[in-house]
């Protein structure tokens, strides 16, 4: 074990947000570059998204938009909820999610015993609907008075959220030195955030997009211009629209993985790194292990464990699942040898 000061006892898990690990990837073949992962799959509510949740909750407590004891909205499917619940939680605000009906049960029985108030709505209707997710969130909202609709594809708290903590920690773990940052884009918050800091702080470092195919972010990036999405099995990444927080002209260069690339990838990190990420993380290091291995000199890159395996074991890391959805050939004989150092 490496030697490491450890804090003192946090007041609440509030506290343990941010300041997340960074791990070299060392067993898996990088080419000439060196990969390192930020462990954001380590914040008490297990993603990247607890970051966000804490600094819009925060901005509107400041501003006036929420007062004690009130009422947050939001309409998500995933992390954002778990984060937003997790501070709703310990400052003692009540939340409505609205979820759309194809969500995980996992996911729907770790809210309810939260106490958070979820909504299941249609997942086969889209914007403009009064039963789309969106639309119902804001619907609820305007019937609230003094209720907060956190909009975490639109708030700025968002994206500032990685500009003022997730960018500065990853500088300072790094050195310094970093060359390339690899991420997804759902909210764009990510992209936006860290794109800004590391724009002004260390202008050499490049911003590398990880889409799963099927997106319409990677066409938007090499074409300006995108068509009709398609479907992808990856959560919390990739779009049907540009979102207002996501800021593409800060992408150096993009690519588009597929959805059995991505389950691939995470399982050997797995395998390979003693690791359980998420599927979006899958996505992530597919195209960090792409660039490394393009790459001609040595590059210092970063990429990020954006949440937790653990809500996905019955799904891509159950053999069964893989095998339903058509990947069982590769994973099960071993082709992936040549992906290993
Ligand atoms: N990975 C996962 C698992 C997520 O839930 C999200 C957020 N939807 C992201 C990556 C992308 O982050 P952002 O919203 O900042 O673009």
């Amino acid at each position: 074990m490496t030697d490491r000061s450890l804090p003192r006892a946090a007041r609440s898990s509030l506290d343990l947000i941010g300041n997340t690990p960074m791990v070299e990837v060392t067993r898996i073949d990088t080419g000439p570059c060196r990969l390192f992962l930020k462990l954001e799959n380590q914040n008490p509510g297990g993603s990247i998204k607890d970051r966000i949740a804490l600094s819009m909750i925060e901005a509107a407590e400041k501003d006036g938009r929420l007062t004690p004891g009130g009422t947050i909205i939001e309409a998500t499917a995933g992390n954002t909820g778990l984060g937003l619940a997790q501070v709703a939680t310990v400052k003692g605000f009540k939340l409505i999610l609205v979820v759309p009906d194809k969500m995980a049960r996992e996911k729907i029985l770790h809210l309810r015993a939260m106490g958070v108030d979820v909504r299941i709505t249609r997942s086969d209707v889209g914007k403009g609907h009064p039963e789309y997710y969106q639309d119902m969130a804001q619907t609820i909202a305007q019937g609230i008075p003094g209720a907060l609709y956190v909009n975490q594809f639109e708030n700025p708290a968002n994206p500032l959220a990685h500009q003022t903590t997730t960018g500065p920690e990853i500088l300072d773990q790094m050195e310094g030195d970093v060359d390339a940052v690899v991420v997804g884009v759902g909210s764009g918050g990510t992209l936006t955030g860290l794109g800004r800091f590391f724009r002004e702080a260390s202008p050499k470092t490049r911003m590398i997009l990880a889409d799963p195919v099927g997106s319409i972010l990677y066409d938007y990036v090499n074409t300006g211009q995108y068509g009709e999405a398609g479907s992808w099995i990856v959560e919390g990444i990739g779009e049907d629209f540009i979102p207002d927080n996501a800021q593409m002209d800060l992408v150096a260069k993009a690519y588009a993985i597929s959805d059995r690339e991505s389950v691939e990838t995470a399982r050997l990190l797995l395998e390979k790194e003693g690791i359980l990420a998420g599927s979006s993380s899958g996505t992530l290091l597919a195209a960090a292990l792409r660039y490394c291995r393009e790459q001609t000199e040595p590059k210092r890159v970063v990429s990020l464990v954006c949440d937790t395996g653990g809500k996905y074991l019955t799904k891509m890391f159950n053999d069964m699942w893989v095998a339903a959805h058509g990947f069982e050939e590769r994973t099960k004989h071993g082709d992936l040898r040549d992906l290993i150092a």
